[in-house]
């Protein structure tokens, strides 16, 4: 399968060409035919299944067919629950668009408004934007929906965990219903189904990866430890093996900082990126990490949302997520685009529920082990007969699927074809 064959124009086929993207993944082959097609979407699928590049392209591409954005007019919007994701999300249009006379912009609290009401006086094709500045924006009528053809809710799981549900139904209130909607999201519980079904018109359903199971390509470990001696457990284990870029989430945001003064008190540069952080700080941290100037960047689950950045080559829970969901985002960080990852737990007694239901919930087992020196005071379920995985780990030779696509492996597929709009 090729991203000709999907029905892509010649500017973007030179820009994903550009990008390396040598075949579609499972949920672009899926979505870009019926997106162009005019069809709305329900998509299940998590970061690091190509989602992005799945809707901006022929997003893109149905725009670039249609007339120009008239003043204060968005004929494109894209909805993200994170400042974080909205930026990225931006980057990659922009990187898709290159060729192409599309006018685009982000947009997001945390930073000033003016610029944004400037950015919207001329019009956009494509505003990417989160829901609260987007509705304040709204307010100060610095722009209206009266154009609005697409509307794609990126992250839509996250957004009603993070209480945006009203403000997504009165932005829908807003706009014109004959518009065509895409919906992601990485979970399809109940209250996205209800979401969908006011908001999609006969969607294309489909699903990437199911939403509760982990990505084949991660290595996942516990190591029980004593919740006390957790920091010193994990400067060790970056000191042993020499990691140089760490992904590590905390639940809560007073622990992302102390841990973070810890690290840096044990001479490993480190930043943390929660939602107490001046969009400012949060910016420096990602670059930082990206750059490779901070190796260790402790993230809460709400924050880490969105934090592309490939080939990670390890995450770290330093305490479990109560949410079993969010231990499947956070390993999904790892193991992307069919490299190798690994995911390591650091667990303690009091965590024994957590543990329990992530793994109902993945419908697996994992390994437990224990790190030399750190066998826990308490006794905890553990099976240490994998030891040769502590230190220095080396990436997994498992294979890839064989059902995967050349150049994009690791996750499973699953549609439902319905019939098209158009
Ligand atoms: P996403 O799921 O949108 O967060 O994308 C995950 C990563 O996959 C990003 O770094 C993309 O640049 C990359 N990506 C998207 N589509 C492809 C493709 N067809 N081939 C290779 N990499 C891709």
């Amino acid at each position: 399968m090729s991203f000709r064959s999907l029905g892509l124009c010649n500017a973007l086929l030179k820009a994903v060409a550009e990008q390396g993207y040598a075949t579609p993944s499972p949920i672009q082959v899926e979505a870009i035919p019926a997106v162009l097609s005019g069809r709305d979407l329900m998509a299940v699928a998590h970061t690091g299944t190509g989602k992005t590049a799945a809707f901006c392209l022929p997003v893109m591409q149905l725009l670039s067919e249609g007339s120009s954005p008239q003043a204060k007019k968005v004929r494109g919007l894209i909805i993200t629950p994170t400042r974080e994701l909205a930026a990225q999300v931006s980057a990659s249009l922009e990187r898709y668009s290159r060729h192409m006379n599309i006018r685009s912009a982000v947009v997001f609290g945390g930073v000033r408004i003016e610029p944004q009401i400037s950015l919207l006086q001329e019009g956009l094709d494509m505003l990417v934007a989160t829901p609260g500045r987007l509705i304040d924006l709204y307010n100060q009528q610095a722009f209206n929906f009266d154009q609005l053809e697409i509307l794609v809710l990126d992250e839509a799981d996250r957004m009603l965990d993070m209480g945006f549900v009203d403000d997504i139904r009165h932005i829908q209130s807003l706009l014109p219903s004959n518009r065509q909607t895409l919906m992601f999201s990485a979970t399809f519980s109940k209250q996205i189904k209800s979401l969908a079904t006011g908001m999609l018109d006969n969607p294309l359903l489909l699903e990437v990866t199911a939403a509760n199971s982990t990505v084949d390509t991660v290595k996942q470990l516990i190591y029980s430890v004593d919740k006390a001696r957790k920091s010193e457990a994990l400067i060790q284990l970056i000191k042993n093996n020499d990691w140089h870029q760490i992904l590590v989430f905390s639940r809560t945001k007073r622990g992302a900082d102390n841990l973070v003064t810890q690290l840096k008190n044990a001479a490993i540069s480190a930043d943390s990126i929660h939602a107490n952080r001046t969009q400012h700080a949060r910016t420096l941290a990602l670059d930082g990490f990206r750059n490779g100037s901070i190796k260790v960047l402790v993230a809460t689950d709400i924050a880490s949302r969105g934090i592309d950045v490939d080939q990670l080559p390890c995450v770290i829970n330093f305490d479990l997520p109560y949410v079993p969901e969010d231990y499947v985002h956070r390993i999904g960080r790892t193991g992307r685009v069919g490299s190798t990852g690994l995911a390591i737990s650091l667990f303690s007694e009091d965590e024994s529920k957590q543990l329990q239901t992530i793994e109902r919930v993945i419908g697996r087992k994992l390994e437990r082990q224990i790190i030399p020196g750190f066998a826990p005071s308490q006794k905890a379920p553990v099976d240490s007969s994998d030891d040769d995985l502590y230190g220095n780990f080396e990436p997994d030779p498992k294979p890839r699927r064989r059902d995967q696509p050349q150049g994009w492996a690791g996750h499973g597929r699953k549609s439902t074809n319905k019939k098209r709009k158009r």
